[in-house]
């Protein structure tokens, strides 16, 4: 059975050029790059190599990329290191659709002492800037704002929100997991001061991800060691998997201004297709110009989620439901809820997100069973007025 892979937001597969640029540090290459021989110091030039090609996707310095073991990793040590600069700042700000890496981490922070404000979105999923406003003030260490959310695809207005959280003196961080490597951002023309961003979503290995500090912030360690990473991230360096983000990262950049254009034009087919083909069904934030390109969530009126998905899954086409990211939740998807959606509606929602591996034929194939899925379980769901 062919499958269709429409779950790139919660991991994409690896690519094959990725692949190959790693495996010689799984066989052959497996010194230690921090030791004084020549036969592991050597891949520090593979790992300096990577961060050249991780910055340049952020139109960062190379000397202001750390890497980390992924997106939650690199959101801790922002909120946890932000607070303890300053004892007179130990404020955190963040918004109602956060990944749980930072939400969870800003409340875990909030149970130590921390003050926690938590800005409002509208009803399409975009920042509330007048509330980010009211909550910033002298005392915040840290603003946290995502740059695309992981369920709705919704891009957030951060040169707005990097010039609030300024005037007030904090630093302005970026979950930019999502967005990075999907859409193009500039942590220059945007004022991030910090960004933490994941391989895996990018057609790169699981596990590794990068952490950008701009020059001059003094950011405390998460970790304390032996000192790699100048001290700021410590841990023996994941050679494969740095390699692997650094390729990847480049194969995003040369295929960006690509993708962004061809997953924008199937997301739209596919999306223009299926309310016509399920009546009774709407696009969350339905705005294409303020969503990644390649990420769409659908409330199908009357319909739970999860006899959607099991349906598709027995096809072979993989999805998820609005609250997958995080594991095993059951809970609706404090995403959708903060938005206004109501609970029967959340429980109805599933998201579809592509990649540049996505092909016309996958959507045809996904839409033609959505439409037979969906018709099956109306006939038959007791919700259905
Ligand atoms: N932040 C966002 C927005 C995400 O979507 C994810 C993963 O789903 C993470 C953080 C966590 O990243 P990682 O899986 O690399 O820890």
């Amino acid at each position: 059975m062919n499958t269709v892979y429409l779950d790139n937001a919660a991991t994409t597969r690896i690519a094959p050029e990725v692949l190959e640029a790693m495996l010689p540090f799984f066989r052959d290459q497996f010194g230690n790059p921090s030791s004084f021989h020549s036969f592991g110091s050597s891949h520090m030039k593979a790992i300096e190599r990577a961060r050249g090609q991780v910055a340049r996707l952020l139109g960062a310095k190379a000397e202001e990329i750390y890497f980390t073991s992924g997106g939650t990793e690199s959101d801790n040590q922002a909120l946890r290191g932000a607070v303890k600069i300053n004892s007179a700042r130990r404020g955190i700000v963040t918004s109602a659709v956060e990944h749980p890496a930072v939400i969870e981490t800003a409340k875990a922070l909030e149970e130590d002492g921390c003050t926690l404000g938590i800005a409002e979105v509208n009803r399409n999923g975009e920042l509330d800037l007048e509330s980010l406003k009211t909550l910033v003030n002298q005392q915040t260490a840290i603003v946290s704002i995502m740059a695309a959310n992981n369920e709705t695809g919704v891009i957030m207005p951060l040169a707005k929100a990097a010039e609030i959280t300024h005037e007030a003196g904090a630093l302005f961080h970026t979950d930019a997991v999502q967005m990075v490597g999907k859409s193009p951002i500039d942590v220059h023309s945007l004022k991030i001061d910090i960004l933490s961003l994941s391989a895996h979503k990018l057609h790169g290995p699981k596990g590794v991800g990068a952490i950008y500090i701009r020059k001059g912030i003094d950011l405390p360690p998460l970790l304390t060691g032996g000192h790699q990473e100048k001290g700021i991230r410590s841990g023996t360096y994941n050679a494969p998997g740095i390699v692997g983000l650094g390729k990847a990262a480049e194969l995003s950049l040369t295929h960006l201004k690509g993708t962004v254009a061809t997953e924008r034009k199937l997301r739209e087919s596919f999306e223009k297709r299926i309310l016509e083909g399920c009546p009774g069904s709407f696009v969350v934030a339905a705005d294409a110009d303020r969503r990644l390109p390649g990420t769409v969530t659908i409330i199908f009126k009357g319909i739970e989620s999860e006899a959607v998905l099991t349906l598709l899954d027995m096809q072979g086409i993989y999805a998820s439901s609005g609250s997958a990211c995080s594991t095993g939740s059951k809970n609706p998807s404090h995403v959708l809820y903060a938005m206004g959606v109501d609970y029967t509606q959340a429980n109805s929602a599933l998201r579809f997100s592509l990649s540049r591996y996505t092909t016309e034929e996958e959507i045809d194939r996904t839409v033609e069973l959505l439409a037979t899925v969906v018709e099956r379980l109306r006939r038959i769901s007791p919700y259905i007025e």
